[in-house]
C-alpha cells in the first residue's frame, strides 16, 4: 500500500523518531505548529478514527498511554492538545490514523 506513514513506520522514509515500540511510532511533525508537535501512529495501517474496529481497541488505548508518557517527557507540564483529524471536513491529509501531540505554548481555539 502506498501510505506515507506506513513507510515512516517501516523506516522506508526517514523521520525524527522519538519513540517506538511494537505497536506505535512517534515522530516530529515536519511542519510544526508549536514548540512540541509530534505525531503518534499505530504501526498497523488504520485509515482513521472512522475505521477503528474492535480489534484495534487495545492499540488505540496503548497510543494514549504513550501520548501521556511523551507529553511528560517533552515537559508539557502546563498542558497540551491531542488532535486527530478525520476525513475531508476534518482536514485529514494523510489517511493513516495519527494523533497530533501539540504543546509548549498557550494554544488558541480557532476554526474556520
Ligand atoms: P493531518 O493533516 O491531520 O492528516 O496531519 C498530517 C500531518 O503530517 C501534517 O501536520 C504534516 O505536517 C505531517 N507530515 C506530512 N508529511 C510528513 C513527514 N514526511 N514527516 C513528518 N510529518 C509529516
Ligand atoms: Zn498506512
Amino acid at each position: 500500500m502506498d501510505c506515507l506513514f506506513c513507510k515512516i513506520a517501516n523506516k522506508e522514509i526517514e523521520s525524527e523518531v522519538l519513540f517506538e515500540d511494537d505497536y506505535c511510532v512517534a515522530f516530529k511533525d515536519i511542519n510544526p505548529v508549536a514548540p512540541t508537535h509530534l505525531l503518534v501512529i499505530p504501526k498497523k495501517h488504520i485509515d482513521g478514527i472512522d475505521t477503528i474496529n474492535e480489534l484495534d481497541k487495545e492499540i488505540v488505548a496503548h497510543i494514549f498511554m504513550i501520548i501521556k508518557l511523551l507529553a511528560k517527557r517533552e515537559g508539557l507540564n502546563n498542558g497540551y492538545r491531542v488532535i486527530s483529524n478525520v476525513g475531508a471536513d476534518g482536514g485529514q491529509s494523510i489517511r493513516h490514523l495519527h494523533f497530533h501531540l501539540i504543546g509548549g505554548k498557550k494554544l488558541g481555539w480557532n476554526f474556520e
